[in-house]
């Protein structure tokens, strides 16, 4: 899978290249799914693992930020597979935090953890996922060198950009029907400039209620 995506372009870095590999998508995806295959996988409560190529080019466009002891928010943190991604990029002198607002989702995505490469993050606590409203991010860690949303938001929530450091970067996807994906940098001096990356499809950013009760 990731050789495939590195002959496809998506991947460049050997350092993405190296953590794809080495933490195992086979852990993160719920059985009878194909954790290999590139697309997006149901894992209940209406969300989804997000595509392989969709990680590789999240984790591209933030290398620069996901540098050794530096920190790192997933918001909508899912199965957990990028989280744990992000906690071997940052390494244990740095911070990878997951928000997640599906505690069933939290817990699973510990136990993924726990299976994989990024286990000694846990213990040592330099990765860590809660249960809140990632729309709020995690004031208690902030400011990040690097913020991820894993789910589409109708605008970029204001308390994200707030908690991004200057010199940071947050990658999320911003629309309703037609969504991009944005790339928001704050420069040194705190004016932020955002471009849009490409057009992608990912699981609304919204209350639990509406996500639970769509369909
Ligand atoms: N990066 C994750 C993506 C999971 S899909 C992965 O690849 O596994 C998006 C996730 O965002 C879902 O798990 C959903 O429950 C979560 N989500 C949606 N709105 C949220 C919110 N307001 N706060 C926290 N999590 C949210």
């Amino acid at each position: 899978m990731v050789e495939q995506l590195q002959r496809y372009g998506v991947i460049r870095s050997s350092k993405v290249a190296e953590v794809m590999e080495a933490i195992d998508r086979g852990l993160f995806v719920p059985s009878g799914g194909s954790p290999y295959f590139d697309s997006p996988m149901p894992i209940g409560y209406n969300a989804t693992i997000s595509a392989p190529h969709m990680h590789a080019a999240c984790l591209e466009l933030l290398e620069k930020n996901l540098q050794p002891g530096m920190r790192a928010l997933d918001v909508g943190s899912g199965t957990g597979y990028l989280t744990a991604c992000f906690a071997l990029m940052v390494g244990s002198e740095g911070r990878a935090v997951g928000v997640e607002h599906i505690p069933e989702l939290v817990a699973t995505s510990i136990e993924n953890i726990k299976k994989s490469a990024a286990a000694p993050m846990l213990n040592d606590g330099s990765l860590s996922i809660h249960i809140a409203d990632g729309r709020e991010g995690w004031p208690e860690l902030a400011p990040y060198d690097a913020i991820h949303v894993g789910a589409a938001a109708p605008q970029i929530p204001e308390a994200l950009i707030e908690q991004l450091k200057p010199g940071g970067r947050m990658v999320i996807p911003v629309g309703t029907i037609f969504q991009e994906l944005k790339v928001v940098d704050k420069k040194l001096d705190g004016t932020v400039s955002i471009r849009d990356e490409t057009s992608v499809r990912y699981v609304p950013l919204t209350s639990k209620e509406s996500q639970l009760h769509a369909n």
